[in-house]
């Protein structure tokens, strides 16, 4: 604490984003991240990239990525927002369209970053909960709003909500926005970037942090209706003019060229999810249905938390979230087959010696 903080500084609760750990060798499903490498085409592209050019500003339009984003989900350029993550572009949507006069309206159980963009930008929230099976009811947003956003599949749960519940919602509320937070749709889903020239009030945000194993090189981008765009670029613009770094756009740009590369990662980690619900099944697991890159579990006789911990002691790091309703959930990341085994073996260990 210091006496130069303003008010604001005072009163913000910060995410606490999933433990990235200094030490080798651990088998890290925390975080959501793809167990593979990403395409070497990108990391080919990268390297070409750095060079002299990098004694230049980048293209503050990162106008190559547009394009490319543009021509993949078969919209118009600027109907393409770019930024460096999606939880800056996150970021952006709240301060530029989130804040109405009435509360803006998220599931209880979902991503947790959401409430801290409303501490932030001072927007009024509330929370709609979701069923007792972590199934989202459209009915129960039949309540004053002034927008609604959601991940779709949801996080931390994983559950997918099929699109045609998505159109009712739009259909619904056509003169409020829907924000679909779209992290995990490559793993099962169908994006609503398909609806997005029929409905002026939907926004679709995506990330290469998952399904492109682009983690590291932060690059998320939003499309919609060229009115919502323009909104989020005055805000982007009054922000940060260059937020995708030259290296950041070549890689995002390389990332979209490999189809053959991103369909067959994208397989193999919903293959590996699929065996991993069935291993963690016999285990005695409760596993809710994921279309995500991630399962959310609780076990029929043993505590999350101890399971956590317990777990840590073999290397393997999964995510816990001490909140109502999903203290006894462990979410796990789908990782490469090596990975689920560890963590398979390690967690009957724990079972069989009820070492917990
Ligand atoms: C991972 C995640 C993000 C953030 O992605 P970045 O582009 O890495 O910032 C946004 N929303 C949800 C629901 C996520 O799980």
């Amino acid at each position: 604490m210091s006496r130069f903080w303003s008010s604001v500084v005072h009163s913000l609760v910060p995410y606490v984003p999933g433990e990235q750990p200094k030490v080798d060798n651990l088998v890290k499903l925390n975080t959501n991240e793809n167990p593979y490498p990403p395409s070497p085409q990108v990391i080919a592209a990268i390297q070409a990239a750095s060079n002299a050019d990098l004694r230049l500003y980048p293209d503050p339009d990162a106008q190559i990525l547009k394009t490319t984003l543009a021509d993949y989900y078969h919209v118009n350029f600027n109907q393409v927002f770019v930024g460096n993550s999606s939880d800056e572009v996150l970021a952006h949507v709240f301060q530029a369209l989130l804040k109405q006069e009435e509360p803006l309206l998220f599931p209880d159980i979902t991503y947790s970053f959401y409430p801290v963009y409303c501490g932030l930008y001072g927007i009024d929230y509330r929370a709609i909960p979701l069923r007792a099976d972590f199934s989202l009811d459209i009915d129960a947003y039949r309540v004053p709003l002034g927008a609604i956003i959601f991940p779709n599949p949801n996080a931390p749960t994983g559950r997918y909500l099929p699109l045609v519940e998505i159109e009712a919602l739009l259909k619904r509320y056509s003169d409020r926005l829907l924000v679909v937070d779209e992290a995990y749709i490559d793993f099962g889903g169908e994006s609503a970037v398909t609806l997005v020239n029929r409905y002026d009030n939907l926004l679709v945000v995506q990330t290469l942090s998952k399904s492109r194993s682009l983690a590291g090189l932060r690059v998320g981008f939003a499309i919609g209706h060229a009115d919502l765009i323009a909104g989020l670029e005055r805000v982007k613009n009054s922000f940060n003019s260059y937020p995708l770094d030259r290296l950041a756009i070549a890689g995002a740009v390389a990332a979209f060229q490999d189809q053959d590369y991103f369909l067959q990662t994208r397989s193999m980690v919903m293959a590996e999810r699929a065996r991993l619900v069935t291993a963690l099944e016999a285990m005695g697991f409760e596993v809710i249905p994921s279309m995500a890159n991630f399962v959310f579990v609780q076990h029929v006789r043993y505590a999350a938390d101890q399971l956590a911990a317990a777990l840590r002691n073999y290397q393997v790091i999964v995510r816990h979230f001490k909140q109502p309703r999903i203290d006894n959930y462990l979410r796990i990341s789908v990782g490469s087959a090596e990975q689920n085994d560890a963590l398979l073996a390690a967690m009957h260990t724990i079972l069989v010696n009820e070492g917990v």
